[in-house]
């Protein structure tokens, strides 16, 4: 019996472990650290055999194929004494995608990942179509094929996720954008991440799409370098393309084959220039997958935002408070500080991952008036922007309560409060769901 060793007992590797015992494999997992409660009652609960706090060689190295969660870097020792012993190692997705006969919607990108594969997801829900969201998202993909019946599947992915793929192959393949982000993975090479990014057209055939930024000049150039068979559906917000979307005054005009959708970019759910992106990739993927232009357009402008990505908190006299606690690079407070229309107190700070500050200094002369710093080291932003909002209109903060009484002593009727840290959360809460969730608790008990 083939032998399946699956590396970390979190969300994917439980997945994973899960889908191998169904499917008839002797499984094992194993995990460094502590596996969580939930997660441990669901081994128990399949009968899955697995050790914690630590990896055993023997009952690893003696397996046929290693399954590895996107947490452990590819160069983690164990992971290299497998490949050094020939066991190939894979990612949950490939080791899912194998059993999977759904049709696979599949985005990655730096920023507006889970936007877009929530806005996808919601408009084929929307068409009637049965559908599941997995990947970066919400239950495991692993999890899903074990134990669902989906005919299509909208999957997020992340680079880590897409690394270890090989035979797996998207029917729509979606790449955001592509700026620096996680470079410590990836040797500091720009160039690995590219390449980490677009294995998501591996195996790609003249059937499939891919659609992409053509505003982004990373993937363009990239895309200078290869050869893709899949149909090309660029979408862009600088000029107009023969297929894919594009504007044209105050619409977005979407073509795909003989067929066009268009819609007022003021009927749009989300606001800012970078969800207009996101909607216009998602309404491609609609025309590809040939839902008509009524449920498109009725839901582009009904979706809800996504916890934690611009979303509106609270407005106390007159001062609207804004969750975007998932901007967790520079890129994406850009566009959230960009799409504000009303002075800024900007709470910013966290774990950083080697920001260039500078990039946002226009952003912040024009709409920022004061700062509240969010982190336990928050040197490069005083050296930044001090001498642009002046010294008084800047403090560190060492708690979300403490954030956002600063903020609320800042701001005045008419302002926006907006968390959009451009920095890991890990300095002072344990994830950005916990940043944001105890933001908007802050918000709510002011
Ligand atoms: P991801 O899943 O890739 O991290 P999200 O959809 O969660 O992306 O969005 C994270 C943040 O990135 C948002 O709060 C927003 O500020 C920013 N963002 C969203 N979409 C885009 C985009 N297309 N381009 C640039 N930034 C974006």
């Amino acid at each position: 019996m083939k032998r399946v060793v699956v590396l970390g007992g979190a969300e994917s590797g439980v997945g994973s472990a899960i889908l191998a015992k169904v499917k008839g494999f002797d499984v094992f997992l194993s995990d460094m650290g502590k596996i969580a409660d939930k997660y441990l009652d669901m081994l128990n609960k399949w009968e899955i055999p697995f050790e914690q706090g630590g990896h055993t060689e023997e009952k690893i190295l003696n397996a046929d194929e290693i399954v590895k969660s996107p947490g452990i870097p590819c160069n983690a020792p164990l992971i290299v004494k497998c490949e050094d012993k020939g066991i190939p190692v894979v990612s949950e997705i490939e080791f899912a995608g194998r059993f999977d006969p759904a049709k696979k919607i599949c985005i990655t990108g730096s920023n507006g990942k889970t936007t877009t594969t929530s806005l996808i997801y919601y408009l084929l829900q929307q068409a009637g179509l049965n559908v599941g969201l997995a990947g970066n998202i919400g239950k495991s993909y692993a999890y899903q094929v074990a134990t669902e019946n989906f005919d299509i599947y909208v999957l997020e992915l992340s680079s880590f996720q897409l690394d270890n793929v090989y035979d797996f192959k998207a029917d729509i393949a979606i790449l955001t954008n592509i700026t620096p982000d996680h470079l410590d993975r990836y040797d500091h090479k720009m160039e690995n991440y590219i390449k980490s990014k677009f294995r998501i057209t591996r195996n790609m055939s003249e059937d499939d799409c891919f659609i992409f930024c053509s505003d982004d000049e990373i993937t363009i150039n990239h895309l200078d370098k290869i050869i893709l068979k899949a149909k090309m559906l660029p979408f862009s917000q600088k000029k107009e393309v023969a297929q894919g979307a594009f504007l044209s005054e105050d619409k977005m005009v979407v073509r795909v084959g003989e067929q066009e959708c268009d819609m007022y970019l003021k009927e749009l759910a989300l606001g800012g220039k970078h969800n207009v992106y996101n909607s216009m990739a998602a309404a491609i993927a609609g025309k590809v997958m040939d839902i008509d232009n009524e449920t498109i357009r009725r839901s582009l402008s009904t979706f809800q935002a996504v916890e934690h990505r611009l979303e509106k908190v609270l407005s106390i006299g007159d001062v609207l408070y804004i969750n975007d606690s998932k901007a967790t690079n520079i890129d994406a407070a850009w566009y959230a500080l960009e799409c504000q229309t009303r002075p800024v107190v900007w709470i910013v700070g966290g774990k950083v991952k080697g920001n260039d500050y500078s990039t946002l200094e226009d952003l912040v002369k024009q709409k920022v008036k004061a700062i509240v710093c969010l982190g336990v080291d928050n040197t490069k932003i005083h050296a930044a922007y001090e001498s642009i909002v002046g010294k008084e209109n800047i403090v560190d903060t060492l708690s979300a309560e403490e954030a956002v009484k600063a903020s609320a002593a800042f701001a005045s009727a008419g302002d926006v409060v907006l968390l959009s840290p451009c920095c890991a959360s890990f300095d002072l809460f344990k994830s950005f769901e916990d940043r944001g969730t105890q933001f908007k608790q802050a918000v709510r008990n002011l």
